[in-house]
């Protein structure tokens, strides 16, 4: 099959819209990340997802809507989620509810709740609201890659193997959704992403975190998650930690076919004097925002090994460190 990559302007949207309803999928781009997207409410549709990605027949997908009213027609909505949905979406928070019985078990790997979340993206809502039907989506990357963040990201993992992708340039937050399981009590994190947890917490008091303390020290022993070409170590966070960045990168860089760079804060630059650098921002949020998509572009220029910065715990830093954590099998320095 030939991939085709579409600029997402209305008539493209309008093209994309029909192949959904068809029982295509598609590749499109979300504030978040680049999703791969089919109609939610047929199975033989979202199939093709799993195919596509090699993604697990046990790892479900997200349902996105293009209006919140839409989550009604998928999902039971208890009034505490109705008070996040009214304060977070549009936007990069997903709710897992309970289900209603027209979506399809292998969009939930048969659980008996539904991940939802409406896009803050003009193109998918857009794309979403003209297929008519709700869109089951995960990331448009090929399963343990890096979340694509761009295009041609989604097509170096998925050329040949999808018909088409959006492209409506860059997403703008660069990182997957926040992931709150509703049905437990009191709310559970499954995920900490783009929107910060502490925010969603404040919102409906009482939020349980531990799975992602739990996950993010389980990836200390056991490294799952993404798999970059290019070894990740990083660096915990204090005030020398460019001295120990240093030294690291100077021994690496005396061995036999290693190419390092080093991803630091654009403050931090002139502290790695002629050591290469990839600026990942001024903030922790910029610093997420472009980690996917440095990685991708070191992989790339074939540097083998990356060596990043860390940030401080909080906030979006919990955020950050997580992917970290993920991406490195926990090789902290
Ligand atoms: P992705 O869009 O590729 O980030 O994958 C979707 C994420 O949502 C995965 O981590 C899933 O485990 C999670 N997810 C989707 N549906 C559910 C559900 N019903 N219960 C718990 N997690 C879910
Ligand atoms: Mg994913």
């Amino acid at each position: 099959m030939e991939t085709v990559i579409l600029k997402a302007d209305r008539k493209n949207i309008l093209k994309c819209a029909e192949m959904l309803r068809n029982g295509d999928v598609v590749a499109f781009p979300t504030e978040t990340v680049y999703g791969l997207g089919a109609n939610a409410l047929d199975g033989d549709a979202a199939k093709k997802i799993f195919k596509a990605k090699g993604r697990p027949a046990t790892n479900p997908l997200i349902i996105h809507v293009a209006d919140k009213h839409q989550i009604d027609d998928v999902a039971y909505v208890s009034d505490a989620a109705k008070k996040l949905i009214d304060k977070f979406m549009p936007g990069a928070l997903t709710l897992v509810l309970p289900k209603k019985s027209n979506v399809p078990d292998i969009v939930t790997a048969g659980f008996d709740t539904v991940a939802v979340r409406m896009p803050d993206h003009p193109v998918a809502l857009r794309l979403i609201s003209e297929a008519g039907v709700p869109v089951c989506a995960p990331s448009a990357n090929t399963s343990a890659r890096p979340s694509p963040t761009q295009a041609e990201h989604v097509y170096d993992d998925l050329n040949g193997k999808i018909p088409v992708i959006l492209d409506g340039g860059m997403c703008p937050l660069g990182l997957e959704s926040t992931i709150v399981d509703m049905t437990k009590t009191p709310p559970k994190v499954l995920r900490a992403g783009a929107v910060d947890i502490d925010k969603v917490a404040a919102e409906i008091g009482e939020l349980d975190t531990e799975k992602v303390m739990v996950d993010t020290l389980s990836a200390l022993k056991v490294p799952v998650g993404y798999v970059p070409k290019a070894e990740l170590v990083f660096s915990a966070y204090y005030d020398n930690m460019s001295e120990v960045i240093n030294k690291y990168y100077d021994s690496s860089e005396n061995m036999h076919g290693s190419r390092p760079v080093i991803f630091c804060r654009n403050e931090n630059a002139d502290k790695y004097g002629d050591r290469k650098v990839m600026l990942m921002g001024g903030s922790v949020t910029e610093y997420a925002k472009l980690l996917f998509e440095r990685i991708r572009e070191a992989e790339k220029s074939d540097y083998n090994l990356i060596i990043a910065e860390g940030v401080p715990m909080g906030g979006m830093g919990t955020t950050l460190l997580s992917r970290l954590i993920k991406l490195s099998g926990g090789k902290v320095i």
